[in-house]
């Protein structure tokens, strides 16, 4: 069993912040020529992360969320996400491995093939689905949901969208610290700018406290993808802020980064039209990612992300790099 690089920094973690590995550590770093002439870019592949059904970003969050429903004596995990979300099925799928019962509140989204495909999956991944529909109508049924998904007298353990509660948070924060080992060993030179998608905003919060703690300069470029959440570099380094609370308050030891948002770049131009809308300029960085540097990248999330890296490294925003891309789709 693989020890977190989070408890070998800071050992007095292992009992307060338990962690369960669910993947293979670290995920591979390769060069991606053929994409842009403006910076090098880099690929750490997340994709490959987990084990069984599922993999992608997701899994690093569960696997600090599920020892923690433990630790609390829950049952049951409540969460909400879009009718295609990548969040719910990883935690559907991971959460009953580890003998919790899911349940999930489903938003509408655009349904195409894809999400058509992940709506079978999530119906027979043993979740039980609530078909909300709106951000609004879900909050009004939260106090039914908690209600009706009491187990062994014991509240749900509640988790919102994309998994990004500071526990959740703390599987990037052990990403970059892997990031870190990965450049230390010159696997890979110290990225100028680390470029992922933003959903819910764990992902970018938990790399940028991250790479401060391990001491890289590396700046997080955050590509938000989902216009349902408030999601800019005030809530991300909000985020960030948390769960280097949650980590001081469980005893970790380290002088005080207190990220600021003039830290981390967040950018909304590639958003299109809302959360889950394909975009033309997603279209093309995906065949051009497919035919010239065989990475695959989906229209939700990765794709979005990618289009932004290569429009921001043609315009000169991003250095001379190199940049470090962050594939973080993981289907199986
Ligand atoms: C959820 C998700 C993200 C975004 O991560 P957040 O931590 O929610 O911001 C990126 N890519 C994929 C494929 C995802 O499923």
């Amino acid at each position: 069993m693989s020890r977190a690089l989070l408890h070998g920094r800071f050992t007095s973690l292992a009992h307060s912040l338990p962690h369960l590995p669910l993947g293979k550590a670290p995920t591979p770093v390769r060069e991606l020529t053929g994409l842009t002439a403006a910076v090098p870019v880099w690929c750490k592949d997340e994709s490959v992360y987990g084990s069984g059904g599922w993999g992608g970003n997701k899994v690093r969050k569960l696997e600090w969320i599920l020892p923690d429903m433990h630790r609390k004596g829950a049952g049951t995990l409540l969460t909400v996400g879009g009718l295609g979300t990548n969040w719910g099925l990883a935690a559907a799928l991971y959460g009953q491995e580890q003998g919790f019962s899911t349940a999930i509140a489903l938003i509408d989204q655009p349904i195409d093939d894809h999400v058509r495909a992940q709506l079978v999956r999530l119906r027979q991944s043993g979740a039980t689905l609530h078909y909300t529909r709106t951000k609004r109508r879900t909050i009004a049924a939260a106090p039914w949901l908690f209600l009706r998904h009491i187990s062994g007298g014991t509240l749900p353990y509640f988790l919102p969208a994309g998994g990004s509660s500071p526990v959740g948070t703390l599987g990037y924060v052990e990403a970059a610290l892997e990031l870190a080992e990965q450049v230390a060993a010159g696997e890979l030179p110290e990225p100028s700018h680390v470029v992922t998608a933003v959903g819910s905003g764990g992902t970018a919060a938990g790399l940028a406290l991250g790479l401060r703690l391990a001491g890289l300069q590396s700046r997080v470029v955050g590509v938000v993808v989902n216009d349902t959440l408030r999601l800019n570099a005030a809530t991300v380094a909000a985020l960030a802020g948390r769960t280097e609370r949650l980590l001081l308050e469980r005893g970790a030891n380290f002088p005080p980064i207190g990220l600021s948002a003039d830290q981390v770049t967040i950018v909304r131009e590639w958003l299109g039209p809302g959360y889950g809308h394909a975009t033309r300029e997603a279209e093309q960085a995906r065949s051009v990612a497919a035919t010239n540097a065989s990475l695959e990248v989906e229209p939700v999330y990765t794709a979005k992300a990618l289009a932004a890296l290569l429009a921001m490294a043609s315009g000169g925003l991003l250095d001379s790099g190199p940049v470090l891309f962050l594939n973080t789709y993981g289907p199986r």
